[in-house]
């Protein structure tokens, strides 16, 4: 039987993306290593990730067999009033892997809801030293943090969704995005805009959240180390929580196992989702270290008040832990180096077409932005025609393969990239964010 896409096109909402004009869908049957199978019996090659997060690829055995052996012994019970070898297990790697100082962990259900929980932790955290006078968020524009209310606060407030909801959404304090390119200059002008604003506005300021390194899905930036320490230096100097969403960066893509390694710091809180279970399950988590947890402890209320029903589901834990695994016994780091090297080289050809701005490469991330917000339905078409899943979004045209990808499949991925730089079908469409 085939699947009903009259039905789903009638009732079934995708992402970002009208029910009475909706971008068309690919029915896919299954996935394996680096490909999709459509339900026609093409394959494609994988460019995405499945949204960053497929990085051992689709239907990878140990990831299967780690299911399949939870499965047999409980899919999911309660966490509340109990415990189980999943969660344990998989915190004692994770406290194992992330930046030094992070000692406890919550496990949240997707990556907005781990963004929605570090800044709960954080206000928290004022509440219980009685500064309940810091409770505003400093962020950078061009930030992406997520759909629920809070993660949307801390959104760019001109291409997110602040305008929308612009009476529900909770008002921030925004820093101007970073201009300092990751290999160039760090430029005095991003040191004095944040320096000026934490030192206006410390006292009301509760965390700084920001994407380290990698602004994704605000515009795929990549940003100077600099700016990372300078953040953790005011920080500190300002009496300010530090926050690094790593949803999108952590567990190797940018060339180093948290983006925060790049600048050698430690955040207060961090947010880790996507990657964390290879892609198979959502799951995420909020760490923090003592400090954090200390404050949140000394409140009148001393819990922290989050407790979601899937909260550490198991076989999300097991398929975490095992995706963990992989990622230190693959030798992530050789991988994800390989395939910046083949990325840099092979995207090059891109800049010579006039539709393109702007070609950059970190880690196992390839970026082309064109010139012009480009035509999503068309471009997917071209691209599907081409045997590869590329989904642009904006003017954004972006690789982040699986990390197991052979030089030949991106090879596939670069070529088709190229080629469709070279002969973009623009629209002017508004941006719409793309993860
Ligand atoms: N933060 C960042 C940096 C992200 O890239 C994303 C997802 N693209 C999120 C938060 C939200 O995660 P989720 O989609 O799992 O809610």
């Amino acid at each position: 039987m085939s699947i009903d896409r009259e039905f789903d096109r009638q009732h079934i909402w995708h992402p970002y993306t009208s029910l009475s004009t909706p971008l068309p869908v690919y029915p896919v049957v299954s996935a394996h290593g680096c490909e999709l199978m459509l339900e026609d019996g093409r394959t494609l090659v994988d460019g995405t990730s499945s949204w960053w997060a497929a990085i051992h690829g689709y239907n990878h055995p140990e990831l299967n067999a780690a299911l399949v052996t939870q499965s047999q012994k409980m899919s999911h019970v309660m966490f509340g009033g109990i415990t189980h070898q999943p969660a344990v297990d998989l915190a004692k790697l994770l406290l194992q892997m992330v930046p030094q100082g992070l000692t406890k962990v919550f496990f949240a259900d997707s990556g907005s809801i781990s963004v929605e929980v570090a800044i709960k932790m954080a206000l928290q955290y004022w509440l219980g030293l009685g500064q309940q006078e810091k409770n505003r968020l400093l962020t950078i524009q061009k930030g992406y943090h997520g759909d629920t209310f809070a993660a949307m606060s801390v959104c760019d407030p001109i291409d997110g969704m602040h305008s929308m909801f612009k009476d529900q959404i909770i008002p921030q304090l925004f820093a101007p995005a970073p201009q300092s390119q990751f290999d160039g200059e760090f430029l005095p002008e991003d040191e004095q805009a944040l320096t000026a604003l934490f030192a206006q506005h410390h006292q009301h300021l509760a965390a700084f959240i920001l994407e380290p390194i990698l602004q994704g899905a605000g515009g795929m930036r990549f940003y100077h180390p600099d700016y990372l320490k300078l953040a953790r230096k005011l920080c500190d100097q300002y009496q300010v929580l530090l926050i690094a969403d790593e949803i999108a960066t952590g567990f190797g893509r940018t060339g180093k196992l948290f983006a925060c390694n790049h600048a050698d710091i430690s955040p207060d809180i961090i947010c880790l989702g996507k990657a964390l279970t290879g892609g198979y399950l959502t799951l995420a988590a909020t760490l923090c270290n003592d400090k954090v947890a200390d404050g949140i402890a000394q409140g009148a209320v001393p819990a922290l008040m989050h407790g979601p029903t899937y909260m550490a589901n198991p076989l999300a834990c097991a398929v975490a832990l095992k995706s963990l695994q992989l990622v230190q016994q693959n030798q992530w780091q050789a991988q994800v180096a390989t395939i910046e090297q083949q990325l840099k080289l092979e995207l090059k050809p891109c800049r010579l077409s006039p539709y393109v701005a702007d070609v950059r490469v970190l880690g196992a991330i390839g970026v082309v932005e064109m010139k012009q917000n480009v035509d999503v339905a068309a471009m997917q078409k071209a691209f599907v025609e081409l045997g590869v899943w590329i989904r642009p979004f904006g003017k954004l045209l972006y690789l982040m393969p699986p990390y197991i990808i052979s030089p030949t499949q991106l090879s596939k991925l670069t070529s088709a990239l190229c080629l469709l730089s070279h002969q973009v079908q623009q629209k002017d469409v508004k941006a719409l964010p793309g993860a």
